[in-house]
């Protein structure tokens, strides 16, 4: 057993006895002990070996008799009581932000409430405001909570599985006699979270390849395991579904298990249409399959062109589709530059010059270094004296290096009442501006906006970055009203920032596309402060891809030379 899984069993020991209303003292004293086993550099169970359990600080006899009977029996007593007294899925409300023990308790036992579809149906019909100590706000936070939590423990960024199905896909064409193998899903429509991992297969030996599934080092838990389907639980929690298809569905299987639902139900319409059928093993007349071997041939037969996977989400693709109208999208290989990058100067671990070699190593000819501006103190931000050494120093790189140009950036912090935290003679000697939120996130929706809106009028303001400042899992967008800010850009002929963190791909597909539309320029920066962390660019570009992009309306698709024309003619 592990430290954790011992660890594990000590805080939820806690937390039932929390609920229940326990002595606090020995509520306490679990959570302490979970916390020192968490936290230590030798194994648990060597230690029990050895008999020096006792020797762990806060550990006394009582604890590590305690710890004794997990590392026996794989359990506590304690622990298994109190799971007959209360339902130990209230240790799953523990999980969603806003919620502690008292809360839970008071929930529990008023209405019994057992499930997290019940908590939320109850906060709906205002259940939860009318009791004692709780209230409208308080309810609100508890749906808020829900809403994170679903997106935390449902979905997985794309950013955390993506390589995980890659290493896949890698290690299934290296071990198992595979034909062809693709990743379908969610995934393959980029979309910023996902569920689960889907891939299809065809080969000629199904019974081995599935039997090298099973065995994959990634591999944790195997759900089901036969001949055309094996579900496995990989060790990060994730599920995957790896599926054997015939060579003559191939397509029609790639296009039905790539979804997205919505779409799948439009394209069965437009078959019906046509008198024909369409399911994962093809397009039917009748009995007789008439494509399905590829999806070129599977769209083509209802009349469509070739729909790339992002655009699968029935937000008016098929429609264009039918007009032969459908965007020309934006390809990685168009992407000329990072908008966004942190150095050693802020809060960034890498120096320009390993920047450098980061970005021809990528393919790249510029950079935009944005290091945080003076007030941000908590991310190293960049005192003015510094700036100039900066700009000094990237004029001495540029004159140097043939491949990669560096620009002169900073990221600007937007104060609480709008106005920037450079003074205008400073700004004026930057290349490229990119103004943030960093604080504040709690202001009303009326002062957010303004703030973004002030940016964004600033003569010496490029773009904005991260423009709703959602982080996936762990913080909703602030109150910020989208519609004003995209209209600010326009006026202004401003750029808005997709930043590439996966974790907050941010703005996201449908401002994306709102922009396109409205023709705002988009900047992708991945905001790496590691220079592994320039790899995000090709999520950035998923979420452009998204969103509609073409080439033209993305400004990492300029060279070097036309950032800095384009960059001269946005300040003034
Ligand atoms: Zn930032
Ligand atoms: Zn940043």
């Amino acid at each position: 057993m592990k430290n954790r899984e011992v660890a594990d069993i000590l805080r939820k020991t806690a937390q039932l006895l929390d609920i229940k209303g326990d002595n606090p003292y020995r509520i306490r004293a679990y959570e302490r002990a979970s916390q020192t086993i968490e936290s230590l550099t030798k194994d648990v169970e060597e230690l029990a070996r050895e008999g020096k359990l006792e020797t762990i600080p806060g550990i006394g006899a009582d604890l590590a008799n305690k710890i004794r009977e997990i590392l026996k029996t794989g359990t506590l007593s304690t622990f298994e009581e109190l799971k007959k007294e209360i339902p130990p899925v209230l240790l799953t409300f523990l999980e969603i932000p806003g919620l502690g023990p008292k809360k839970v308790k008071v929930i529990y036992e008023k209405y019994g409430i057992t499930s997290i579809e019940d908590l939320e149906k109850a906060c709906l019909q205002h259940k939860i405001a009318k009791l004692p100590g709780f209230g409208f706000k308080t309810e609100e936070n508890i749906l808020k909570g829900i809403r994170l939590f679903r997106e935390r423990t449902g979905r997985r960024p794309l950013g955390e599985v993506l390589p995980l199905a890659e290493e896949v896909v890698f290690l299934l064409r290296n071990r198992a006699p595979v034909i062809d193998i693709a990743i379908a899903g969610s995934i393959r429509r980029q979309k910023e979270t996902v569920k689960d991992i889907d891939i299809l297969i065809t080969t000629q030996q199904a019974e081995t390849t599935m039997k090298v599934v099973a065995e994959l080092p990634l591999v944790e838990e195997i759900i089901a395991l036969g001949d055309t389907k094996t579900s496995v639980r990989l060790r990060s929690g994730i599920q995957m579904d790896v599926r054997v298809v015939e060579p003559e569905a191939w397509g029609a299987a790639l296009a039905y298990f790539t979804g997205s639902k919505a779409h799948n139900i439009r394209i069965r319409e437009l078959a019906l249409e046509r008198g024909l059928k369409i399911n994962e093993y093809g397009v039917f007349r009748g009995e007789e399959r008439i494509a399905g071997r590829t999806e070129e041939e599977v769209y083509a037969v209802l009349g469509l062109p070739f729909i790339p996977p992002e655009l699968r989400e029935d937000r008016g693709e098929i429609e264009v589709a039918l007009q032969g109208k459908l965007p020309q999208l934006v390809n990685y290989e168009d992407i000329l530059g990072d908008g966004h990058v942190h150095s050693k100067y802020s809060d960034g671990s890498a120096s320009l010059e390993e920047i450098i070699l980061k970005a021809e190593a990528l393919g790249l000819s510029w950079v935009a270094i944005c290091d945080h501006s003076q007030g941000l103190k908590i991310a190293g931000g960049v005192p003015v004296e510094e700036l100039w050494k900066k700009k000094k120093r990237i004029e001495e790189l540029n004159n140097r290096s043939q491949k990669v140009k560096l620009i002169m950036g900073a990221e600007v912090d937007i104060l609480s009442d709008g106005t920037l935290d450079y003074p205008d003679e400073v700004l004026k000697e930057i290349d490229f501006v990119i103004a943030g939120i960093h604080t504040g996130f709690q202001q009303d929706e009326r002062q957010i906006t303004f703030r973004l809106v002030s940016a964004l009028k600033h003569p010496l303001v490029h773009a904005i970055a991260h423009p709703t400042g959602r982080v996936l899992g762990e913080r909703e967008p602030y109150a910020v009203n989208m519609e004003e800010v995209l209209e600010a850009a326009k006026t202004y002929g401003k750029a808005l920032e997709i930043n590439a963190y996966y974790k907050r791909l941010d703005l996201n597909d449908i401002y994306v596309k709102a922009s396109v539309e409205k023709g705002i320029p988009l900047i992708i920066g991945t905001d790496a402060h590691h220079v592994d962390q320039m790899d995000f660019l090709k999520l950035g570009v998923g979420v452009a891809r998204r969103g509609w992009c073409e080439k033209k309306d993305l400004l990492n698709t300029l060279s070097y030379e036309k950032v800095i024309e384009w960059s001269k003619k946005h300040k003034s």
